[in-house]
């Protein structure tokens, strides 16, 4: 099986005691390429740094929507100072941004304020972004409406309903999906039939959401075959075919070339 996860985080401090354990897990069970996302200025240089000394990862820079008070304090700096890390030969997305409103609406305005400030530092670096979305789906969805013609993004963590991803894929974006397809009260398995395969793109959002059987501990991304197999059975495909589509799926969003494969923008990857 070969792999690309779109979503981790694994400068976390769950890390520190193993993290070359890990990649080396990870690259021994098929994963070629390992995206870290930033939530704050400090963090999207820990992806950079991750990414300089793991060949096999990359890097996303970004606020996410919990650390946007921290973007609040001054969003110009926090703009330009990612605006320099977006140029780093191994940054290849912007984000995790995007919206949360489950804890509340208290922080809307600046939620909003930040999103905007990535979508259009994405366009200026000729990135996709990648979107949290929680409880926020309309919002999302209108603010997606307003830059999508310039900007491509990946709704990570995908838990819309069936409309809703069709309504994305349609329009150009991506849908990643990760462990909570695996878990039994999950509808994503009854809706994945309706999606253009070639729109989805594997991730675990390591050190959360483990897939079964590890459910309820740290993730990381090797347990991405967990995810990868539940998909291939609710689509009908075994998993090598699963898998290879959607590496071909990251590689294209992403503009990755993995070693042995061709360029991002080939159709095989
Ligand atoms: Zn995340």
């Amino acid at each position: 099986m070969i792999a690309v996860d779109t979503h981790c985080h694994l400068f976390w401090s769950d890390f520190d005691s193993d993290r070359d354990d890990v990649v080396r897990r990870a690259v021994e069970s098929g994963v070629s390429a390992i995206l870290n996302l930033g939530t704050t200025v400090e963090t999207s240089r820990d992806c950079i740094a991750l990414a300089e000394r793991y060949e096999q990862c990359w890097a996303a820079v970004g606020f996410h929507p919990h650390d946007v008070e921290v973007f609040a304090v001054d969003p110009e700096e926090a703009v330009s100072e990612l605006r320099l890390l977006t140029g780093h030969p191994k940054v290849v997305a912007v984000g995790e941004t995007g919206l949360d409103f489950y804890r509340g609406r208290e922080t809307e305005e600046a939620q909003r304020a930040s999103l905007q400030a990535h979508f259009v530092m994405a366009r200026e670096a000729g990135l996709p972004i990648v979107l949290h979305n929680r409880s926020a789906g309309p919002e999302l969805r209108e603010m997606l409406e307003e830059y999508d013609s310039e900007v491509t993004a990946i709704l990570h963590c995908f838990v819309g309903d069936e409309e809703f991803g069709r309504w994305a894929i349609d329009r150009g974006h991506y849908l990643g999906l990760g462990g909570i397809f695996t878990f039994p009260s999950s509808d994503l398995p009854g809706m994945v039939t309706a999606w253009d395969i070639d729109r989805l793109v594997l991730e675990t959002d390591s050190p959360f959401l483990s897939p079964l059987p590890h459910r309820g501990r740290r993730n990381e991304p090797a347990f991405i075959v967990h995810t990868a197999r539940a998909i291939a059975e609710a689509l009908g495909m075994s998993v090598e075919d699963l898998s290879e589509r959607m590496t071909a799926n990251a590689c294209r969003v992403l503009d990755l070339s993995l070693p042995g494969r061709d360029a991002g923008s080939s159709e095989d990857c």
